[in-house]
């Protein structure tokens, strides 16, 4: 049997005529449909696993939202299918979305509720419903063509006798015996057609809250998922960055970026309660995930970087002093710790002595100093600039 995926279909896909939330509709209900009859192709059911689950950490909540559900379903109907499809590959993922699930339903999500109760989900059928009563007159009231036309019960009976006396397609076409098996009958298609009405509040309802958040992202469920480890050996440089005199948000959550960015092996900050801070995370974009943060008060901050050095680290701070090199004449040791001083205060006189080398960007004008995030962003560059790139 040939996969319904074929060069067409994809490259619609691709074309994104089609909008995302549709494209996950449609292919979750020919899937369905072939999970339950059992005629289901791995590669079909693979196709649609992967898609969805490409989208179960994007930026708009609620196609994340609908392709972490689709994607537990699809996955539920394959597990009671007839014909059961390998599906070991993804049986940790659907895990970890079903908690993320879990913690949504629980938390009474709206966006989450309307979603279990949209019509095209949960009601719609692609087969039962393709009769003219749906095609002509239920669909155009969902996408509320059609508000003002009423169409009598009469019309919608001649159409679909006229159809059914009409067709005369071969009786061993496969479409047709599955439209004859399975569409609704005429007067199901009436009953259908005035509980239609109400759906079609719902769903206008739904139209006004497009929302777009950043919640329920199933990472945050994965903390012993092994990818982080794996990725973090392979591309970290040997730069420390330590943040931990730095006192404002925005700076703490930017650098957090830079550093990861930048492939920073750790990112030392004096409280580990700031990766929670919506300010830090409103610059870190979620860096702090990806980057390992460590925690040193500034009180232990001597010891820290006297461990440090023994374990072959220098220790370099980015500070204007009487005998600072210019970044563009130093040369970054594999193994750097780079200190970043206080916005105010700048890096505090007792930990000098400590440094093994004091480093500053020459400035041109009037002010006295750098912003210091865009200090570290400067340096983490020049470091990567030497080392890695
Ligand atoms: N000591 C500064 C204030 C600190 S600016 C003053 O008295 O004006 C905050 C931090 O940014 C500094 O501690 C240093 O780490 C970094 N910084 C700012 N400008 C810099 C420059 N031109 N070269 C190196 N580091 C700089």
């Amino acid at each position: 049997m040939e996969s319904f995926i074929n060069h067409e279909v994809q490259n619609q896909l691709k074309s994104n005529n089609i909008p995302l939330s549709s494209q996950f509709t449609i292919m979750y209900w020919i899937v369905i449909h072939k999970l339950k009859d059992g005629i289901c192709l791995q590669e079909e059911y693979e196709f649609l696993m992967d898609l969805l689950l490409s989208h179960i950490m994007g930026p708009v909540f609620s196609i994340r939202l609908q392709a972490q559900y689709l994607s537990s379903r699809i996955f539920e109907a394959n597990e009671i299918s007839v014909n059961k499809l390998d599906n070991s590959q993804y049986a940790y993922m659907i895990k970890v979305i079903n908690g993320t699930l879990q913690e949504i339903a629980k938390a009474d999500d709206k966006s989450f509720k309307r979603l279990k109760n949209d019509y095209f989900i949960g009601e719609f059928d692609i087969i039962e419903d393709l009769i003219p009563c749906e095609i002509y007159w239920g669909l155009p009231q969902l996408v509320a063509a059609l508000s003002n036309n009423i169409i009598e019960d009469d019309f919608l009976r001649n159409i679909l006798n006229e159809i059914e006396s009409n067709l005369n397609l071969d009786e061993n076409d496969k479409f047709h015996n599955e439209w004859k098996e399975k569409r609704r009958k005429t007067s199901d298609a009436l009953q259908f057609k005035a509980r239609n009405k109400t759906i079609n509040k719902e769903v206008e309802s739904l139209e006004e809250t497009g929302t777009i958040q950043k919640k329920y992202v199933p990472w945050k469920n994965m903390s012993d998922v092994d990818v982080y480890d794996n990725e973090t050996k392979s591309n970290k440089t040997e730069l420390i960055v330590v943040a931990s005199l730095i006192a404002k948000l925005p700076n703490l959550g930017g650098m957090a970026r830079t550093s990861e960015v930048f492939g920073v092996r750790a990112y030392v900050v004096d409280s580990l309660r700031h990766l929670q801070d919506k300010q830090f995370q409103g610059l870190s974009v979620s860096a702090e995930r990806w980057v390992p943060v460590e925690e040193v008060r500034p009180a232990q901050l001597k010891d820290y970087l006297t461990m440090k050095k023994s374990a072959g680290y220098s220790v370099v701070a980015a500070e204007q002093t009487s005998t600072s090199i210019k970044l563009q004449n130093f040369k970054f040791p594999n193994k750097t710790l780079l200190l970043l001083g206080n916005e105010k205060e700048g890096v505090p006189c007792d930990l000098l002595p400590l440094m093994d080398h004091c480093v500053e960007i020459p400035q041109q004008g009037v002010i006295r100093s750098l912003n210091v995030h865009v200090t570290a962003a400067i340096f983490i560059w020049e470091y990567a600039r030497q080392n890695m790139l």
